[in-house]
């Protein structure tokens, strides 16, 4: 058996360099690659992808997952080899069902789609994408077919990025949510609305730069595994245990714009450096769902970056950093500032409270693209209609309207968004359970430490990649499953705060 386990993790080793090694191409054309460079470098991931696709679904590594399920149902349910050949083996079945060819053509169709939609959003033309994205629902529907048997279309895309979930389970989370928010949104838009002007001085990108790096490395993400650099929608990735980078944007006219993608991006690095590095070079080391992924990014972003405390201990340093546009602000109209609150056009600046808002609408759309009921053609008219009816607003173009997030010209239409949501959701529920066990985490945090908080998270969530579902980590982590009540309840307490609601 060991000689047989052995030989899996070779194989494994493989594929997770023929897809580390995509990684890095993939990050240099998101960051800086001439733009000339798109047609080859889509043919290049294409490639990359069906190796790694054939590999991972050679019928050796099957066999070998056959001779391990008992050795392997014999050892502790969290051994590593345990989880080892376990989940691969849910990654293998899923992976089976789908052709290698099938996966470079989609994974190239993406790369082509991406780089229409880096010249189509500035220039504000969605009838560049327009054919790009009918393709695109095409190929999210047969790759849903591969999966016969579900209950709704989206299942099996859903359960690829949040494993467990079915559309239905998040639609009957999202009604609960949104029965909480809508009143929540409404009672506080009753009120003044916040002065945020102070954001919105000039602040030279150089220094935004240095103050964000200053506060993650406070955080404890470690610039010996990993580096920021600039892109267009920024993200984190992964190429192994040892660089695992986030990338930003600045705008010089808005100061939270990079200061906060900074954090959040930080958060998710901070998951993935936290991995057991014992998991390197196998399935298992990586977060373990987008829910759960993005619980981090949000918790570091959000209920760490946008407190009170925090800013009572790194208000000072921003100001040094930016004494003209900053010494006359207090503290105060600062943290007021940055937790304003009003109904907009764009999803990654929303404030918490309506974010999800943001999130639900494209999750229903996303269902009723799959469903047949919503053309892609009528999909702008369509986002600026539910964009009326649940913020009230009306984005003045497609560039703030459906051209806006990078997710439908990257990836497949279904599972893309929900995690965002969930994730929302799992980072009041955990760092409510990290409060329980350490009370002491506020008063840490206005003292710019975070020890104690990161050292929880790594050793309740971090260090187990992929081992635990994101279901049997909740479980064990909260005691109970996914549920809403204490990020309710942080939104409540600390905007009924700041806004004067009961
Ligand atoms: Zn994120």
């Amino acid at each position: 058996m060991e000689h047989k386990l052995a030989e899996l993790k070779t194989r494994l080793l493989e594929v997770d360099d023929l897809q580390y090694a995509g990684a890095v191409l993939y990050w240099d054309q998101a960051t800086y690659m001439p733009p000339a460079g798109a047609s080859a470098r889509g043919r290049q991931l294409g490639t990359l992808t069906r190796l790694a696709h054939e590999k991972f679904t050679d019928a050796a590594i099957g066999k070998l997952l056959d001779d391990l399920r008992a050795y392997g149902e014999g050892l502790p349910y969290d051994s590593d080899d345990a989880s080892l050949i376990r989940v691969t083996r849910r990654q293998y079945e899923r992976a089976v069902k789908v052709p290698a060819t099938f996966m470079a053509e989609m994974s190239q169709h993406f790369n082509t789609t991406y780089t229409a939609w880096t010249e189509a959003r500035p220039a504000n033309d969605f009838n560049r994408v327009r054919p790009l994205l009918e393709q695109t629902l095409d190929l999210s529907r047969q790759l849903a077919d591969f999966f016969p048997g579900y209950d709704h279309i989206a299942d099996p895309l859903v359960d690829n990025q949040d494993y467990g979930m079915k559309a239905a389970d998040i639609r009957r989370i999202f009604a609960e949510l949104r029965a909480e928010l809508v009143p929540l949104v409404k009672a506080i838009t009753a009120k003044p609305l916040t002065d945020d002007s102070c954001l919105r001085a000039f602040y030279p990108e150089d220094q935004q730069k240095a103050f964000g790096e200053m506060v993650i490395k406070r955080y404890g993400y470690d610039f010996e595994r990993g580096r920021q650099d600039k892109t267009h929608h920024p993200f984190m990735i992964r190429f192994g245990p040892g660089d695992i980078r986030i990338t930003t944007r600045f705008n010089e006219h808005d100061l939270g714009d990079g200061l906060f993608s900074t954090l959040h991006e930080c958060g998710h690095a901070l998951y993935e450096m936290g991995i057991d590095q014992g998991l390197a070079g196998t399935p298992l080391a990586t977060g373990t769902s987008a829910g759960v992924h993005e619980s981090q990014s949000r918790l570091w972003e959000n209920i760490v970056g946008r407190s009170r405390g925090f800013w009572e201990h790194f208000y000072p340093a921003l100001q040094q950093t930016f004494p003209d546009q900053l010494n006359r602000v207090s503290v105060d109209t600062f943290y007021r500032a940055i937790n304003k609150v009003q109904p907009s056009l764009i999803r990654v600046d929303a404030d918490e409270v309506t974010y999800n808002l943001h999130v639900m609408l494209r999750f229903d759309l996303e269902l009723e693209m799959l469903e047949g009921k919503l053309d892609i053609r009528d999909l702008p008219e369509a986002w600026h209609q539910r964009y009326m009816d649940d913020l009230g607003v009306t984005a003045p173009s497609d560039k703030d309207g459906v051209l806006q997030d990078v997710h439908w010209y990257t990836f497949n239409i279904g599972g893309a968004f929900q995690g965002y949501t969930l994730g929302n959701i799992l980072s009041g529920l955990y760092y409510s359970a990290a409060l329980q066990a350490h009370p002491s985490i506020p008063a840490e945090i206005a003292q710019g430490k975070f020890d104690t908080l990161h050292t929880w998270l790594k050793t309740n969530i971090y260090t187990h990649g992929s081992k635990l579902s994101a279901s049997e980590l909740t479980e064990r982590v909260t005691g109970g499953q996914l549920r809403i009540g204490p990020y309710i309840q942080y939104l409540k307490t600390k905007y009924g705060e700041l806004y004067g609601i009961q």
